[in-house]
């Protein structure tokens, strides 16, 4: 299984390298795009902090008889559009501010590709490495166990993140289904198919990832089948983007991952590599390329970079080299705000990791409808409707930036901020005296009707 997979393993445990606080990075970020609305500071003080974050206490008895007790918790940032909805990472350095981040970041990719959904966003400090399955499939009932008051398919929506998946999520909704006594599908995302999961689940944000590739191209007037690209990491989501830039005709020469990297100047064998994958190698044992090394590969002469690992990579000291035109920050976080500095002034597109990788929460709520309805669609339609709705997210953006004369990522950060505003406007949350100089936008919109 891909829990075992052991480039992951060991790329999860890579994830040490945090230079910068999550969460302070998506609180900064957040008081910048509602001071640029015009907004009041009374906006940041309602969306700054999660509406609730529960701690878990998960005893597990190990192999060995011995009881380890593990720490969890689960983010629910903000339910106003919609039950709350994200991942649940297993990793050694979850914390509680990394998942409060991540669930502001899914509540404003719900709100920029307008899904009915907030943020949410669970995690267990764990070395998944250092489990048996047997551990692991106790470890992931117990979290569900724990969390069942509290989640729903009308609550909170678990999915699969970092060291999570398919697999995870079978048991963890068999935990539940038990619990509740009947099935109920739609209690989380990224489910195995027979059970109720999606077609195009798997694949949908690194696909996502290349539409908004595809369509900063067009912005720039760059050729994709004239390009190169370099791909940081090749776990499910670098993979994926590989394989769709391969198939629109872009050179993919770099691909690292956290066990070094391979560079052809002619281009890599994507299939042949995604085939490696599938039976548990590193991107980085393909003996048919020469060897590089992160550093190298960020400041190679691409047209398109695409960070596809962990966060904190785009830094004060790798961003002076970068020289793609295009930075397409699959990952989330990938960038610390001194790094941005640097690609802004570089005049490098960045499309913002709550743009760029909203195609998985996109397919995810496509297959909590289809549990909804329990009437499930085809791989072609689930794709169609996936690129309608991250053109949606894409043009708002570029218009919010146009309209600002802002970067990117203070585009999409605005645009999620307007939209969940106008909800809490809607509920009564919040006044005109909160709205400051965005009041009129509010009520022309209200009177429209
Ligand atoms: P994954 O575990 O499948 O893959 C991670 C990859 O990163 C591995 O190939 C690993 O070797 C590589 N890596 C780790 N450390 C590295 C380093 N220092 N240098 C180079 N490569 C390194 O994870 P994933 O699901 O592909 O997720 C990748 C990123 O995308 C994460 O930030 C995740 O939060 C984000 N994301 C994932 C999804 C999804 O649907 N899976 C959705 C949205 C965002």
């Amino acid at each position: 299984m891909d829990v075992k997979n052991k480039d992951q393993n060991k790329a999860e445990a890579d994830i040490t390298t945090h230079e910068a606080n999550p969460y302070e990075i998506v609180k900064g970020l957040l008081k910048e795009a509602v001071t640029a609305l015009g907004m009041e500071e009374n906006i940041y003080h309602i969306l700054k902090k999660p509406m609730r974050v529960l701690e878990l206490s998960i005893p597990l008895r190990k192999d060995d008889g011995s009881i380890e007790n593990y720490t969890g918790y689960r983010s629910q940032h903000i339910d106003i559009l919609g039950p709350t909805k994200g991942g649940i990472r297993f990793h050694p350095n979850v914390s509680l501010d990394e998942v409060k981040a991540l669930s502001i970041w899914m509540s404003l990719k719900a709100a920029i590709l307008d899904l009915p959904f907030g943020g949410g966003k669970g995690g267990v400090i764990v070395d998944p490495e250092s489990l048996s399955e047997r551990e692991l499939e106790k470890l992931s009932r117990a979290y569900i166990q724990k969390l069942a008051p509290l989640i729903g398919p009308q609550k909170d929506i678990p999915a699969p993140d970092v060291n999570t998946n398919p697999e995870v999520m079978g048991w963890m909704i068999d935990e539940f289904d038990k619990m509740r006594g009947y099935n109920i599908p739609g209690m989380l995302t990224g489910k195995p198919i027979i059970i109720g999961g999606s077609e195009g689940r798997l694949a949908a944000t690194g696909r996502g990832v290349v539409l908004m590739i595809r369509e900063a191209a067009k912005v720039l007037g760059i050729d994709l089948s004239q390009s190169t690209a370099a791909i940081q990491g090749f776990g499910n989501v670098g993979s994926m983007a590989a394989k769709y830039l391969d198939k629109m005709g872009v050179k993919v020469v770099a691909i690292t991952d956290a066990h070094g990297g391979i560079y052809d100047e002619n281009g890599l064998d994507i299939p042949e590599l995604i085939k490696l994958r599938k039976q548990g190698e590193y991107a980085s044992d393909y003996n048919n390329a020469s060897s590089i090394t992160n550093e190298e590969m960020f400041g190679l002469p691409v047209d398109v970079l695409v960070p596809a690992a962990i966060e904190n990579q785009i830094t004060k000291d790798t961003a002076p080299s970068i020289q793609a035109k295009i930075l397409a920050e699959a990952a989330n976080g990938p960038t610390t705000p001194e790094g941005d500095e640097i690609l802004e002034k570089n005049d490098i597109f960045v499309i913002p990791d709550i743009l760029c990788n909203a195609g998985g929460v996109t397919v995810s709520y496509f297959e909590w409808v289809q549990n909804s309805m329990n009437y499930y669609w085809k791989e072609k339609e689930i794709n169609e409707k996936l690129e309608e709705q991250m053109m949606f997210g894409f043009e708002s953006v570029l218009a919010m930036r146009k309209e600002k004369q802002c970067r990117m990522r203070d585009a999409a950060y605005m645009v999620g901020i307007t939209h969940i505003v106008k909800a809490l406007n809607a509920r009564g949350w919040i006044n005109d005296a909160d709205l400051g100089e965005f009041t009129g936008h509010i009520q022309n919109e209200v009177m429209d009707d």
